[in-house]
């Protein structure tokens, strides 16, 4: 008998990995977040476990860095170096 593995989707406020159907997900859409109940919106989306929902909400502020962290995969290499970039960056502007 084969088990079916439970996709696992990652909370992009706390990263902790949970099953995907335990996590709402939010498509960026017009410069928002938008709940998407039927999880097939178009565009990237990012996933937000239960106990960060309500800080979500609260943080529209840091939505374009959450949706930004959730990079599709395949392109760790280009993100690894666009962070690097901007730590460099961020030292040099704090001293
Ligand atoms: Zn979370």
């Amino acid at each position: 008998m084969i088990v079916p593995v439970a996709p696992q989707r990652t909370c992009v406020v706390c990263r902790t990995r949970a099953d995907k159907w335990l996590l709402a997900r939010f498509t960026w859409q017009n410069g928002q977040a938008v709940a998407d109940g039927g999880r097939q919106a178009a565009g990237r989306g990012v996933y937000v476990c239960r106990e960060c929902l309500d800080m979500f909400y609260r943080r529209p502020e840091r939505w374009p860095r959450w949706f930004k962290a959730a990079r599709p995969n395949g392109k760790e290499g280009a993100g690894m170096k666009n962070k690097q970039d901007a730590a460099a960056r961020r030292d040099g502007g704090a001293a």
